[in-house]
């Protein structure tokens, strides 16, 4: 029988927070239960970041990775959803406070990911790019677009430089996927875009703050995949921190700088800071401890799960901020939630480790599952193959491999348009007066 709401409704409240891999889990688990579900998220799509950075460089279209809510819980009728930014949680009142309103809860469920950690560094969160959510790769791609644009009329050779100078920093997956793509993104379509460009000028630069990229990977694979970017002409540099960005001047933590335009940040990951509302002390990287049922210590009616959660293994170690690990919870949570209506014991999370990887580029990419090594094309196979699976709905699958066996044949990338909203809102407006390029990246073409 269901458990009566707080309330006194009949049926409890599921409020969950986030549509992204854990919410969405959440969703189906519960879409038959006696439940009445509502999904808050600031957008009103799911987004599968794993393909983000193929948007920032021009292989897919955003409405390929991204999926309506609306359209994904058509199917579980006890589910509402609201778009609405969450600013806080009342956990006394057993409310959610969000900027459309106040949203009360019998359960609530918090998945609401996590956001890039810049390290205090002010001038990069400001001026730089990161590659978080649609709008960033958005911007990311028509800026790296426009400064070629740019570059085609410039007579001052420093300035050639900073048009034509790409450092992407942070050497983890995205890092490593993002500077094998733009590379190729510049060898093979802006080469033949740009035939009066100059391309020995060209550089993507990956820097490092460590002795080699993919830290948790094993060193042989760290290996193959710098060999990979080398091989794409990406130049790599180690043990080297950056201090700070002003002036297009990257400067680093022994006293040398670089010019460029482009400086894409990926060095850090930050739990949502939405945990900082919840009134528990947090542990590294503002994520919220958790029990192994995943629900807050000393409140089992608030879950967290994904990214923002921190649960440790066996080996000490808290569960990395994956897409597997998010999935595996909120299915978790969602049998939680039915064992608690039936009255029944709750389930401990086991963490089932589905392996890593990452593409480098055409053939290559490198993957570490089932405690072996997987690297070339056999990799890079299989990296497309999961992807393609995990992807949310059926049209998104067809259209990405129609890109894909496009883009594998032609060599060509078809999104190289730089198409941004014509109206812009009061906030693009103010952020257009303080940096053109960024915030309206048309008007970095108009010379
Ligand atoms: C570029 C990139 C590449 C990645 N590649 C991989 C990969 O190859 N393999 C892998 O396993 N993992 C990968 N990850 C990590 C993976 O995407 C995350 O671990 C996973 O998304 C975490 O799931 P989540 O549900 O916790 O958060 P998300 O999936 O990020 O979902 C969070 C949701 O909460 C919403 N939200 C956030 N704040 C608020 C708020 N205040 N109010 C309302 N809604 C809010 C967001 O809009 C979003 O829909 C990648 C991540 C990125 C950014």
């Amino acid at each position: 029988m269901a458990q009566a709401s707080s309330n006194g409704n009949q049926r409890p409240r599921v409020v969950i927070i986030g549509a992204g891999f854990a919410g969405l889990r959440v969703i189906e688990g519960l879409r038959k239960a006696p439940v009445d579900i509502l999904v808050i998220d600031r957008n009103n799509y799911h987004g599968f970041w794993p393909l983000l950075y193929q948007v920032a460089t021009s292989i897919l279209e955003p409405q390929q990775v991204v999926e309506p809510v609306r359209s994904i819980i058509r199917q579980a009728r006890n589910a509402r959803f609201v778009q609405a930014t969450v600013e806080a949680i009342d956990r006394e009142q057993h409310q959610v406070i969000t900027d459309r309103g106040t949203f009360p809860y019998d359960e609530l469920v918090i998945a609401a990911g996590s956001t890039s950690n810049f390290f205090g560094l002010e001038e990069i969160k400001e001026h730089g790019f990161e590659l978080k959510d649609m709008p960033d790769a958005m911007a990311l791609r028509n800026h790296m677009i426009s400064c070629f644009e740019q570059a085609v009329l410039e007579t001052d050779p420093e300035c050639l430089d900073q048009w034509l100078t790409v450092v992407i920093v942070g050497g983890g997956p995205t890092g490593v996927e993002l500077a094998g793509a733009i590379a190729e993104l510049i060898r093979n379509d802006f080469r033949n875009d740009y035939p009066t460009i100059d391309f020995s000028k060209v550089r993507v630069v990956l820097v490092e703050a460590m002795d080699r990229v993919l830290l948790t990977f094993p060193p042989e694979l760290s290996q193959k995949a710098q060999q990979a970017l080398t091989d794409l002409g990406v130049e790599l540099r180690f043990g080297t921190q950056v201090v700070g960005y002003k002036d297009q001047k990257l400067h680093f933590k022994d006293g040398t700088s670089m010019s460029a335009r482009t400086v894409v940040w990926t060095a850090g990951v930050q739990a949502n800071p939405l945990g900082k509302t919840l009134g528990v002390s947090l542990q590294r990287g503002g994520r919220v401890p958790i029990t192994p049922e995943l629900h807050l210590p000393e409140d089992p009616n608030v879950w967290v799960i994904g990214d923002m959660a921190y649960l440790e293994g066996k080996d000490g170690k808290p569960y990395p901020q994956l897409a597997t690990t998010a999935m595996q919870q909120g299915r978790l949570v969602a049998r939680n939630i039915l064992h608690k209506l039936k009255g029944e014991r709750l389930e401990r999370y086991r963490y089932v480790d589905r392996g890593t990887m990452a593409i480098i580029g055409r053939h290559a990419a490198v993957a570490r599952i089932w405690n072996v090594n997987w690297t070339g094309p056999i990799a890079w196979l299989i990296w497309l193959l999961v992807h393609l699976f995990y992807l949310i709905s059926f049209r998104d699958r067809v259209m990405v491999l129609v890109n894909w066996i496009y883009n594998y044949f032609t060599q060509e990338r078809g999104a190289r348009a730089v198409v941004a909203p014509r109206r812009m809102t009061t906030a693009q407006l103010e952020a257009a007066v303080a940096e053109p390029s960024r915030a309206d990246p048309t008007a970095a073409t108009q010379t």
